[in-house]
């Protein structure tokens, strides 16, 4: 047995953990309050191998051949892991996949493997006087790492029938194809039993998730199952990641007082539904009885409240979907949220690895702006020399007039090796930044950031989740009364330094 004294001793301080063990706040969150928690399982407390992401494309490829007819050469593409990333959105009709910005300004489209320049994006996605809206069936929003093989697939499909049949009009027949397919395997079992055959292989093991789970039920908290994957999917999934962990627990279902399975989210949020209780699973295996009694399947986020006899503020839900999970459980019951970012921890280290190089960038910016400054008092210079020229004319002499057109010629001198200075500034600058953007995704760049400004993405992150986080096991290092507090509100004026250009 895990003793109280040892739960204490490895909660660390915050300034010993790496980054990537951390919790990032945006919304003050006092973990004391907090009386139940809950948890959807994929991507959140189970935690999958790239390499499902590989089946997934290589199994509705064979969908795509098999039901409707593609060509058999599509079985040869390969899956390239980081083609696509999350918070993408497909644009089907023009056979697209695009980067927004917080202000939804295209900032990167492919077309599918060819990535379109500036003024292609500015003919399809910046019409003169137009603010574009990227809303609408057609397109598709890449919120959870589920949707990545479907979008890549989109991509070399793309390419391959431009390739081979030539461009088309409208693309979204192959998006509306791609999307059965995937339905197809996701429904027809065929990617969990693959998956099952080889849970080693596509699910990543942790002994630190049980412990974690264990730290929360010492610190007094009721957990909660929510996923949306059916019973005996979670069933193999958790007895995987937590039958036997601990000896307090001698089944995963153990850990939770209430498990509801297909759920439905993001409809479990918006939809008064029936919450049924099950006692076999979907292929007709019974249930256990002690286990049973707290299985249920579907429903409505208020019964679940009903159940645990809590409500509101006094739960937090941790999920991965920026909307199924967590927009829609803080908006519409008013749950604390917990976001699970797999992708943190490599961006994380990409950050720290960039240390010397981003203090380069600042120090670059800030030559930059020194230029910008005396490029403008060059200018002043001579724009004040020519109005005294004009303004006193009658009153110069001969000499007067010499002099001062060889200040005027002087400063023009000076000005034009400003000028060249400032564009290699500027090119250095550009060139630097692009090859640290390479470091995080060649094609695509940061998850969070969009240029210098945060990208949908990021800009969802800060909008809809309390706190978030790389793994649901960076919780273990933090006690369960945890006061997570924002950092202080800076205005422009306090967050000037020498890094603020
Ligand atoms: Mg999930």
């Amino acid at each position: 047995m895990i003793q109280r004294y040892e739960y204490v001793k490895r909660a660390a301080k915050e300034s010993e953990l790496n980054s990537w063990q951390r919790v990032y706040t945006n919304r003050n969150l006092k973990l004391d309050t907090v009386t139940h928690m809950g948890f959807d399982m994929d991507h959140t407390l189970a935690v999958y191998h790239e390499k499902l992401e590989e089946l997934a494309f290589k199994l509705s490829a064979k969908q795509l051949v098999k039901k409707y007819g593609y060509d058999k050469k599509i079985l040869d593409f390969e899956y390239e892991y980081g083609g696509v990333i999350r918070g993408l959105v497909v644009d089907k009709v023009r056979g697209n996949i695009i980067k927004l910005d917080t202000y939804k300004y295209v900032e990167i489209a492919y077309h599918g493997d060819k990535r379109l320049t500036r003024d292609e994006r500015k003919v399809v996605y910046a019409k003169p006087g137009e603010s574009y809206r990227p809303d609408g069936d057609e397109y598709r929003y890449l919120d959870t790492l589920f949707c990545l093989p479907e979008a890549y697939l989109f991509l070399k499909m793309v390419s391959f029938i431009d390739e081979t049949e030539g461009p088309r009009e409208d693309y979204s027949s192959l998006a509306v194809d791609i999307r059965k397919s995937i339905d197809t395997i996701h429904r027809d079992g065929s990617l969990k039993k693959e998956i099952s055959l080889n849970l080693n292989s596509y699910i990543n093991k942790s002994k630190q998730l049980a412990k974690t789970l264990h730290h929360f039920i010492q610190g007094g908290k009721k957990l909660f199952l929510l996923t949306n994957s059916e019973y005996y999917f979670t069933d193999l999934v958790l007895t995987h990641l937590l039958t036997d962990e601990l000896t307090e627990y001698s089944r995963w279902q153990d850990y939770f007082e209430i498990i509801v399975v297909s759920s439905r989210k993001p409809g479990f949020f918006l939809k008064d539904t029936e919450m049924e209780s099950i006692k076999v699973d979907e292929n007709g295996v019974k249930i256990p009885d002690d286990v049973a009694y707290k299985v249920y399947r579907g429903g409505y986020y208020s019964k679940i409240e009903e159940l645990i006899g809590s409500n509101g503020e006094n739960i937090i839900y941790f999920g991965d979907h920026t909307f199924g999970d967590i927009l829609k459980s803080k908006q519409t019951c008013g749950w604390r949220t917990a976001m699970i970012i797999e992708e943190l921890e490599k961006e994380l280290k990409v950050i720290e690895s960039h240390k010397e190089k981003n203090q380069k960038l600042s120090r670059m910016r800030g030559e930059l702006y020194d230029l910008q400054e005396e490029l403008h008092l060059y200018e002043e210079k001579i724009h004040n020399l020519r109005d005294r020229k004009i303004d006193c004319f009658d009153d110069l002499t001969k000499d007067e007039l010499e002099k001062m057109d060889a200040k005027i010629t002087e400063s023009q001198d000076i000005l034009s090796q400003l000028e060249v200075q400032l564009s290699e500034t500027v090119w250095r600058i550009k060139s630097l930044e692009e090859e640290l953007l390479q470091d995080y995704n060649p094609k695509w760049g940061c998850l969070f950031k969009s240029s210098r400004r945060k990208s949908r993405l990021g800009d969802q992150v800060e909008d809809f989740a309390c706190v978030y986080t790389s793994s649901i096991t960076n919780f273990y290092h933090y006690p369960t009364t945890k006061y997570f507090r924002i950092s202080r509100d800076l205005m422009a004026h306090e967050r000037y330094d020498s890094h603020s250009y």
